[in-house]
């Protein structure tokens, strides 16, 4: 398979409050996930750059940062949830965030809802998946830091997922295995919407 070449990108905007979130025209990819799932090391290792931080006490960027990969493509780092939110206001804003940015993104916007791959879909996934698939938005699953299963563990994963009605692939930041994959499944977004 032919390579995609490093295509330029850079950090449009960051919004910590709902009205900051700019409405959102042409293709948009958004990443989610918990935090700690390897957010900002996969897109820092999709992008060749180090756009997104790597969080080394997690839940401290709780923003919505917006990136533009090569000409037309925005990139969405949607803030993490799960252990790093300790208190119900934390979660509140989270959700209000959440509100607005699914409010400003067209509807063929491409989710990428990134797992752990040696956990579970738990509550909170299901419940992201049901208010995306409620606006109409599909969503592909990423399983995260694949590097660290063992072939008979991968195995079961793949089993595993085999049963679910959704696209799903194995990804490594360590190793970089699935990331090529992944720019062209974005690229071809891309080329695909307007
Ligand atoms: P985020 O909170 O979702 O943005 O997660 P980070 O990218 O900050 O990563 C959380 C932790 O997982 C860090 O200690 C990373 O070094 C580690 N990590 C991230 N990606 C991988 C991976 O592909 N393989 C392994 N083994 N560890 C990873």
């Amino acid at each position: 398979m032919r390579k995609v070449k490093a295509l330029p990108s850079e950090l449009k905007a960051t919004s910590y409050l709902p009205e900051q979130v700019p409405n959102l025209r042409g293709p948009v990819a958004f990443f989610l996930g918990r935090s700690n799932v390897g957010k900002s090391s996969l897109l820092n290792a999709l992008l060749k750059r180090s756009l997104a931080r790597v969080s080394k006490s997690p839940g401290k960027t709780r923003s919505v940062n917006l990136y533009r990969w090569g000409p037309k493509l925005t990139l969405v780092d949607v803030p993490g949830y799960g252990f790093a939110i300790r208190s119900r206001e934390e979660r509140d804003s989270w959700r209000a965030l959440m509100a607005a940015f699914f409010e400003r993104i067209p509807p063929d916007s491409l989710g990428l809802l990134l797992m752990d791959s040696k956990r579970d879909l738990e509550e909170e996934e299901l419940g992201l998946l049901d208010s995306l698939s409620e606006r109409g938005i599909p969503v592909e699953i990423l399983l995260t830091k694949v590097d660290r299963l063992g072939q008979a563990e991968r195995e079961g994963r793949r089993r595993a997922f085999a049963e679910i009605p959704l696209t799903w692939s194995f990804v490594s930041a360590k190793t970089g295995e699935g990331l090529e994959a992944l720019r062209r499944r974005l690229l071809n977004y891309a080329k695909a919407t307007t």
